[in-house]
């Protein structure tokens, strides 16, 4: 971040653009009648607007997570902030990004739907960054760097020191994405926002707050970036559903931390269950809610899984993980199930 300058990352169209603008963001003042925005009078709790840049649910956030309000962004799932990003920033059919594979495959994807082109540095052998290939592959157009801490599908955790290293010396934005980071031990780095301007952190409810299906992801970010984000997001993107839920969840911690304590007790249980079966080569440490196992015939043990109704991620064909299975961390019942199903193949 030598000569970083978000004013030179940011697309034209995005700087130009005049976003949209309702009657409800123009208006500040306290209303009693509502009829600017065409919807149907009748109060069933769901007829008008959400509110656009979820004010309740971010102030919720904020204290939770010891941050300002102002460094919050909400989307329709991580996926949608991904999405925004490349928006912002990167100039389709000319401009590149940078991911370190085995990785989350949405970064691709989502790259290609922009037109985006995607440089790739395979992470090392012990699934740690490789500082030198990726300061070589970068060039003046690459706009992001993705890294996945605890990393999909590794389950390792960056080493801090190495990310740090990439803020400082990359000139363009460095996306974290922490969607596991609550199974973790790691400090997040949402707490160097202040230090490092061209850092993104993503987080998630779809994970350890056990809310994938309402669709809510965070962007974590300087006051600059998270303006920009909401320059260019769909008004509506957050669903009034969505806010209440994610609401509801916040205000009862107790039992997210007792979910995790769970997950986290039965990982260390399926480690010592897997460490015992014969096809089992290696299991990769996890600071997340899966576990990466190395296997004899991995193909063989994710069909008869299957034939059982058991279903877990074949990642054997994904390079640097051949020969691997990724299985995530169920109940106490799945997990025992699947231990039962493995030890009679
Ligand atoms: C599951 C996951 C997400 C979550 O994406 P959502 O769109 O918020 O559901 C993000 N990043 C990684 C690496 C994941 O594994």
């Amino acid at each position: 971040m030598k000569n970083f300058k978000l004013e030179n990352l940011i697309r034209d169209n995005v700087l130009k653009l005049k976003p949209y603008s309702s009657a409800r963001h123009e208006f500040t003042g306290v209303a009693e009648v509502f009829l600017d925005a065409n919807e149907n009078p009748f109060e069933n709790g769901h007829n008008r607007y959400p509110d656009a840049y979820q004010r309740t649910l971010k102030k919720k956030i904020s204290q939770i997570k010891g941050l300002p309000i102002e460094n919050i962004f909400l989307g329709n799932g991580s996926d949608e902030v991904i999405d925004l990003i490349f928006r912002a920033f990167c100039d389709p059919n000319s401009d590149n990004i940078l991911i370190c594979p085995p990785t989350y495959g949405m970064y691709e994807v989502s790259a290609n739907i922009n037109a985006i082109a995607i440089k790739k540095v395979l992470l090392l052998e012990n699934f740690q960054l490789d500082l030198n290939a990726i300061f070589q592959e970068i060039d003046s157009r690459t706009k992001l760097i993705f890294i996945c801490s605890p990393n999909n599908p590794t389950g390792n955790s960056m080493q801090p020191t190495d990310v740090e290293y990439i803020l400082k010396n990359f000139d363009g934005l460095v996306v974290v994405d922490e969607a596991y980071i609550d199974f973790s031990t790691q400090t997040s780095f949402s707490h160097f926002l202040d230090k490092y301007p061209n850092l993104v952190v993503l987080q998630t409810f779809s994970k350890a707050w056990g809310l994938a299906g309402i669709r809510l992801g965070m962007g974590l970010a300087s006051v600059e970036i998270v303006t920009i984000l909401n320059k260019i997001k769909p008004p509506y993107n957050v669903n009034t559903l969505t806010q209440q839920t994610a609401l509801k969840a916040l205000e009862n911690t107790l039992e997210q931390k007792q979910q995790i304590k769970s997950i986290l007790t039965e990982r260390e249980k399926l480690n010592r269950a897997f460490e015992a079966l014969p096809f089992v080569q290696k299991i990769y440490p996890s600071d997340a809610n899966f576990l990466l196992l190395k296997t004899d015939n991995p193909n063989q043990i994710y069909n008869d899984l299957k034939a059982q109704k058991i279903i877990i991620r074949n990642r054997s064909n994904v390079e640097l993980c051949e020969g691997c299975l990724r299985i995530t961390i169920g109940t106490t019942v799945e997990n025992d199930r699947l231990i039962n199903a493995l030890q009679n193949l």
